[in-house]
């Protein structure tokens, strides 16, 4: 049985005041929603502001990104362990957003893979391919590396300890929402490859779905059977947005998936 997760990818939004409305804004309609688990992701700066307005509810904190050392001489970058002390529970990799404008290469992603689970963060490790890729019927192969990069530095364990993210890059922030069936064949697809190396891993491996979730497509997203909840980015800006993917979330049903022999 594998529970649904919504994590909200505030991306570098926001003022702290308007860091602090939307904290605040969204706590009170989860306090009641125990059948799925939620999340936010702020900006480095507003964690702290974070920390002080999650404490007792039931959203947890990530960050975007971390640095794939331990510490040391890395000027701008923030270590695991400072985000562990802080008290975040997640922590996003391989952000589309990070390999395309920063240059994040698939080993690179794998050794931010490794510094979260060493510091007890559970890492959301984002795949996905472009539209040309996907248009080239690269999809499959573009997601299996991804995957494989961190599966070979890592461990296939290690990614059972973590959370996928498909967010096929042409969805990501377009409005361009790839459909329910187009979400379960990736998501299928990356169950499959983590299942030929562990069944076990595999079948309780949360995969959630980016790109563009909204409101109004959350639901009909989260009832396909290998769509386990989704990281949202622009509309988890918008606390009455995210309530109501959260909802969506919170009313899907439990996905329990029979044994494949
Ligand atoms: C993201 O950036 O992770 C994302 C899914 O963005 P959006 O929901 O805006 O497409």
């Amino acid at each position: 049985m594998r529970v649904k997760l919504v994590a909200g990818n505030w991306k570098m939004n926001g003022s702290l005041a308007s860091t602090q409305a939307l904290l605040k804004a969204i706590v009170p309609p989860l306090a009641a929603a125990n059948r799925a688990r939620f999340a936010v992701c702020p900006p480095y700066p507003h964690i702290a502001a974070a920390v002080q307005a999650l404490r007792g509810s039931n959203v947890a904190l990530g960050a975007q990104d971390l640095c794939q050392f331990d510490d040391g001489a890395y000027t701008g970058a923030v270590s695991g362990a400072m985000l562990a002390e802080l008290g975040c529970r997640y922590v996003i990799v391989g952000h589309s957003e990070r390999r395309a404008v920063f240059g994040e290469s698939d080993d690179v992603v794998a050794q931010k893979h490794a510094q979260a689970l060493k510091h007890g963060l559970t890492p959301i490790l984002c795949i996905g391919e472009t539209l040309a890729e996907r248009e080239s019927g690269s999809t499959e192969a573009v997601v299996a590396r991804q995957l494989e990069a961190v599966a070979k530095r890592c461990g296939i364990a290690a990614i059972g300890q973590g959370v996928v993210a498909y967010e096929p890059v042409w969805a990501i922030g377009t409005g361009r929402t790839a459909t329910p069936q187009q979400a379960q064949d990736v998501h299928a697809f990356v169950r499959g490859r983590v299942a030929a190396a562990d069944k076990g891993v595999a079948q309780a491996l949360t995969i959630l779905y980016g790109g563009s979730v909204k409101g109004g497509n959350a639901a009909q997203l989260f009832a396909m059977p290998d769509v386990d909840g989704g990281l949202i980015g622009g509309a988890s800006l918008v606390a009455e947005e995210f309530a109501a993917i959260c909802r969506a979330a919170q009313d899907a049903k439990e996905t329990v998936k029979a044994e494949s022999s």
